[in-house]
């Protein structure tokens, strides 16, 4: 196929390939990198080159922004292939172009969430307050899917925890949010609107992309929660697990019960007794120094800066423990580039306001053949907080008996509100992201819907 493909493209002008590429077209340049890796023949890398868009490569090399008004998930493969082929020659400019499109995405378009875009395209940064958090589109989950591939090909260069905080935000918030639970429907967009919802695909009647890559996304979570060299063993999620770690004879066993609290045992077995560094994620959503590790009952005197590996060196043998503990609090992030809304964390887990079917009552969530929900709520009639962001956590407190519920005493108008994992809250209207007004503002509106409803 690789070969047929070099006959069509051969006589192709360069104009006229990058023509070509400006359709939506996925993979196709990191598939012939892969053939070149296969068979070291380098009229495959040629021909990977070649495939290259450059309408996107050369800004992405000069540093250049240029991603506003762009199909979002049209970029992200060429910038996958990107990477690969940096990986596979070392060249700095296809390595540059990749880690400036993930700095650019992550850090300056990302939601919460950790997804990006509305209604599929790249929007202004500005434009957050404006359109990102009122679209009934939002983040496309092949979007987010395709971000962690990238990201995960960055993490293998150069492991950076900067990379695996994004991971776990995106994992835990937007993919693990992206499946129905009982029935197994996939979500095409995760609508950051207030008062929202999403619809699922159907068995039987929806094959989106995001149906495909959904199907995909819910095996990999393993994929993220370890890393090796010959003698360094990286932990970045605290996933339940066990790592059979065979060429060095060494099996580690991960028991957790995160996110409901932060602690892990990591529990090794070795063959022999075998000199190795762990390096456990010290995540950016940690106060300094809060991150504990003792092993065997003794704590471990590492730096443990958030942002950074915390490394324990020593010889392990069979039946060693090392105790992981990530306080878990409360914490909140603001929109991009907004004073005006914020959205609730526990640790890394996004909390979303559970608000009912109001106007959904006879919705089954999936019967509209269609990936998008249409039926927004007026945001005038989505609760709001009163105060400003660092009010927020004090006024929110756990519900006793239910792990991970959580509700407002004195924040919500007009009513106080429960919370729970985005990742628990379906088939109902919720709120990830809210408005933050100060009680005289809040006054006004409701007195000014008063009059409107006396007819005055
Ligand atoms: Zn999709």
């Amino acid at each position: 196929m690789a070969d047929w493909l070099q006959t069509v493209i051969e006589p192709l002008t360069d104009a006229q390939i990058r023509e070509m590429l400006e359709t939506e077209h996925g993979g196709i340049m990191e598939v012939v990198a892969d053939v070149y890796a296969i068979t070291g023949d380098a009229k495959y890398l040629a021909l990977a080159k070649r495939l290259n868009h450059q309408s996107l490569f050369e800004p992405l090399v000069r540093g250049e922004d240029c991603l506003t008004g762009l199909h979002a998930n049209a970029q992200i493969p060429k910038v996958i292939s990107m990477e690969r082929v940096y990986q596979l020659t070392g060249e700095p400019a296809y390595g540059k172009a990749a880690r400036f499109f993930w700095d650019n995405v992550v850090n300056t378009r990302t939601f919460v969430i950790g997804g990006h875009g509305a209604n599929e395209f790249f929007f202004a940064p500005d434009a957050f307050a404006t359109l990102g958090v009122i679209s009934k589109t939002g983040p496309e989950t092949c979007n987010t899917y395709n971000l962690l591939k990238l990201s995960r090909q960055l993490w293998l260069v150069a492991p950076s925890v900067a990379i695996a905080d994004f991971i776990e935000r995106a994992l835990y918030n937007h993919i693990l949010s992206s499946q129905e639970p009982d029935r197994g429907g996939f979500v095409y967009f995760t609508s950051m609107r207030p008062g929202h919802y999403r619809t699922y695909s159907s068995d039987t009647e929806d094959f989106w992309c995001c149906t495909d890559t959904g199907m995909e996304s819910h095996v990999k979570y393993g994929r993220f929660i370890y890393a090796h060299s010959d003698d360094h063993l990286w932990v970045d999620l605290l996933i339940p697990s066990q790592l059979h770690w065979t060429d060095q004879g060494v099996t580690v066993r991960l028991d957790t019960r995160f996110p409901e609290d932060g602690k892990a045992t990591l529990t090794v077995s070795a063959k022999q007794p075998r000199r190795l560094t762990i390096a456990v994620r010290c995540p950016g959503w940690l106060k300094p120094g809060a991150m504990k590790l003792t092993v065997n009952g003794t704590p471990e005197p590492v730096e443990a800066r958030p942002g950074s590996y915390a490394a324990v060196e020593r010889t392990w043998r069979t039946g060693d423990r090392l105790e992981i503990d990530w306080p878990l609090t409360l914490r909140t992030e603001m929109l991009p580039r907004s004073n005006e809304w914020v959205a609730v964390l526990w640790g890394p887990i996004v909390l979303a306001g559970e608000l009912g079917t109001a106007g959904l009552e006879d919705l089954d969530f999936r019967n509209t053949h269609n990936y998008v929900a249409t039926q927004e709520l007026p945001l005038d009639q989505v609760p709001v907080f009163i105060g400003n962001a660092d009010d927020v956590v004090a006024k929110i407190k756990p519900v006793d008996g239910r792990p991970l519920a959580f509700r407002t005493a004195g924040l919500a108008q007009p009513t106080d509100v429960s919370l729970s994992p985005f990742y628990r809250v379906h088939r109902q209207r919720y709120a990830v992201y809210w408005r933050l007004m100060d009680r005289a503002a809040y006054d006004v509106r409701r007195h000014g819907d008063a009059r409107e409803a006396d007819g005055k």
